[in-house]
């Protein structure tokens, strides 16, 4: 919740308590050093016993709810017929509207499946903007994405409040290239991961709709960060500012035709969910559910999770909930911004984006600006943040960003607090920073197990100026 302080300033209050913690390191900056080297200039390569803050992803970090984790204890066991999935069922009814839901074992398991069903090869499926495994399992099934977010989705600074919305003309035109019968579907994503958390409006939802239906293509929602974009719609859009979570998401629900999700964000659990009302769609897609997942009432998930997650529908649709990651991500912007700090502004849904090419723009695209700037993160604060270019590969990516993720209700302010601090005095010291270049290289999405080495061994130039200024320790 915003709280006004007497000073004028807004600052994010917790609106819960902490009543088990997890001990976390931070080493000194030497230790951090001989991490980074060791893990080839790649953040997904350190362990987490070498990391302070980890914000490599809000995937699977969240905190749960002592309510969620009570209900793990009622877990029923049964390969068929589980009450667990009778609690997940009326869950996704009572809070999105959904007669028919099925769980899956993660929000990848519900794009195979998607896939599967409607891509067939020459299929086009129009998105507004891709996430890495969306587009992998629509290509791996023969088809191909389309992204049509309005160009000023790549601006990262920017005012506009909704960039993750379908530019209509771009939908319109592609569906007359192609012809309605070879788009499969239409994906809209709620805030937008890889152009920086950004959320669409819920007018641009029912345009989608319009048009999808006028040609008979199904609306899918992505909505693994439902509650984001939901929180981001009470306070960016007119109509909305009044209404509930709940209203919203129901709202936005009665629109689409099928919502899938990752439950490992919104939800603070691990699994995922495919629903809709259309039972024609659903039994489309159900034959192949024990086939990859599970049986229809579990899916690939344990019961344990699955009765969390019915709780934590119900709780991410509470405005406090709803809000607990969003908040802090605008908090960690605004401060950054005030220091200078490049970043991707409006602040997003779910995590901080540092803009690699403004922050070094002395590092040529060749040699991994964010890479780079996500190494030189972690040495000054041994914060974990996610360098990514949006494709995975050497096409030169529209964004280079270095995408600092704030799990829900996992850190506290003065840790965020440290992470602006340090991240600022990086900023004032940016010139020390060099390029990287890859030594083992991976066929594939290369980001997760590449090596590369720095230029110059810059790091130890960068090492030396933090020990100058805050001793050998932190
Ligand atoms: C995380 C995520 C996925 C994939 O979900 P997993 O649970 O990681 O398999 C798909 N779409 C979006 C928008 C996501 O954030």
């Amino acid at each position: 919740m915003q709280i006004k302080l007497s000073n004028g300033s807004n600052i994010p209050v917790e609106m819960h308590k902490i009543k088990i913690v997890q001990k976390t390191y931070l080493n000194p900056i030497q230790e951090r050093l001989k991490a980074i080297e060791e893990a080839g200039f790649n953040t997904f390569l350190l362990r987490t016993k070498n990391v302070f803050l980890d914000m490599l992803t809000d995937s699977g970090t969240n905190a749960m709810s002592d309510n969620q984790l009570a209900a793990m204890m009622q877990a029923d066991d049964a390969y068929a017929g589980s009450e667990s999935f009778y609690r997940l069922a009326d869950a996704v009814e009572d809070i999105l509207g959904f007669k028919f839901v099925m769980p899956v074992h993660q929000g990848r398991a519900a794009e195979h499946l998607l896939a599967k069903t409607f891509v067939k090869p020459g299929s086009v499926v129009i998105m507004n903007y891709h996430f890495t495994t969306s587009k992998a399992h629509v290509e791996l099934a023969g088809g191909k994405v389309l992204e049509l977010c309005g160009d000023e989705a790549f601006e990262t600074a920017s005012s506009n409040p909704f960039k993750g919305n379908m530019d209509l003309d771009k939908l319109n035109n592609a569906i007359k290239t192609y012809g309605a019968d070879k788009v499969a579907y239409i994906r809209m994503e709620a805030t937008t991961n890889l152009i920086g958390g950004q959320p669409f409006s819920i007018k641009n939802l029912r345009d989608v709709k319009t048009i999808a239906a006028k040609h008979n293509i199904p609306l899918v929602y992505d909505g693994s960060l439902i509650s984001e974009n939901a929180f981001l719609i009470k306070q960016r859009e007119k109509e909305f500012v009044d209404k509930s979570i709940a209203e919203i998401f129901r709202t936005m629900m009665d629109i689409v035709d099928i919502l899938y999700m990752s439950g490992r964000k919104s939800t603070a659990v691990r699994g995922g969910l495919i629903a809709t009302n259309n039972k024609s769609l659903f039994d489309q897609i159900l034959p192949w559910l024990p086939v990859y997942e599970g049986f229809a009432t579990y899916g690939g998930m344990s019961t344990k999770e699955v009765e969390a997650m019915a709780v934590g529908i119900r709780e991410m649709s509470e405005i406090n909930a709803a809000g607990s990651g969003a908040e802090f991500v605008e908090y960690f912007v605004r401060r950054l911004d005030q220091e200078g700090v490049p970043v991707v502004t409006p602040a997003g849904g779910l995590a901080c984006h540092v803009d690699a090419k403004r922050f070094l723009p002395h590092i040529p695209q060749s040699e991994y600006p964010a890479g780079a700037l996500a190494a030189s993160i972690y040495i000054a604060s041994g914060t974990l943040s996610m360098d990514r270019d949006a494709n995975g590969n050497d096409v030169l990516s529209d964004l280079e960003l270095a995408r600092l993720a704030v799990p829900r209700r996992t850190y506290t302010m003065s840790q965020i607090e440290y992470a602006v601090d340090r991240i600022a005095w990086l900023y004032r010291h940016r010139d020390l920073v060099k390029g990287l270049k890859f030594v083992e290289e991976p066929p594939v999405l290369r980001f997760f197990f590449g090596r590369l080495e720095s230029l110059n061994h810059w790091e130890k130039d960068l090492a030396a100026a933090f020990e100058a200024e805050f001793g050998p320790n932190f």
